[in-house]
């Protein structure tokens, strides 16, 4: 294949623009922010599912609550009735000792069962004070991950624009060249990377690799319009 060196000379410039916007996609894909999204959008769900399950122990807590206060009440109402039982004038008084045998039975059983609504209230706190946590947790998170989100968006978008200078740029240097050729250049770029390097002295520009001194020789012989190619990595080798 032949071109123009002039025109060879400007693959220099189309393989720079390439290299930038493979760059700039690169960065587009792995930009570190999307990581801190990513670590923000999964940490979530985790700490909303502890939320609910935290809330149902809370529920679940309160239920407990409710019954120890209904037994204790009973116990109460039992210990109402024995006094009444015990200053009553008809009770007579061989009855007495197991009516005071029982309001004492009762308020022990009055008192232990005060503790354990005392423990229930104590955790009933406890878990409250988790939940609360758990609900500024997933404020704190999801602030964090708005202000990632937003500062990612204007970093993406910042490298979108330069994209669009660089694609413009090589839309217009695309215009310097025959069909063949930026199908021949588009195809090694596709295969190995980059289409077309500079030949600095005797080492090739794109893999860097120095050739022989009659593989050289060869290549300055050959006519100027020629199109030659690296022996190793493929991509057209242009001739400064
Ligand atoms: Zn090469």
């Amino acid at each position: 294949m032949k071109a123009q060196p002039e025109i060879q000379r400007k693959l220099i410039d189309l393989a720079f623009l390439d290299s930038q916007l493979s760059n700039i996609n690169s960065k587009i894909i792995n930009h570190p922010l999307k990581l801190r999204v990513t670590e923000l959008e999964n940490r979530v769900p985790g700490i909303e599912a502890t939320k609910v399950e935290n809330e149902s122990k809370i529920e679940e807590l309160k239920k407990q609550i409710n019954r120890v206060e209904i037994d204790a009440e009973n116990v109460k109402k039992r210990i109402e009735s024995d006094t009444a039982r015990l200053n009553s004038s008809e009770t007579n008084a061989k009855q007495l000792p197991q009516i005071q045998h029982e309001i004492q039975t009762m308020n022990a059983k009055l008192s232990e069962i005060e503790n354990i609504e005392l423990e229930l209230l104590s955790h009933l706190d406890e878990l409250g004070i988790t939940q609360k946590n758990l609900i500024k947790m997933v404020e704190e998170v999801s602030f964090e991950l708005k202000i990632q989100k937003n500062n990612l968006d204007i970093e993406i978008n910042k490298l979108i624009e330069e994209k669009t200078i660089f694609s413009k740029s090589r839309d217009k240097i695309l215009l310097n060249f025959e069909q063949d050729l930026i199908k021949l250049y588009e195809k090694i770029r596709l295969d190995h990377g980059i289409g077309a390097a500079i030949l600095e002295h005797n080492k090739c520009g794109a893999c860097q690799i120095t050739m022989s001194p009659a593989e050289f020789e060869q290549i300055i012989n050959t006519d100027p319009v020629e199109i030659v190619r690296c022996e190793n990595c493929r991509c057209i080798l242009v001739r400064s």
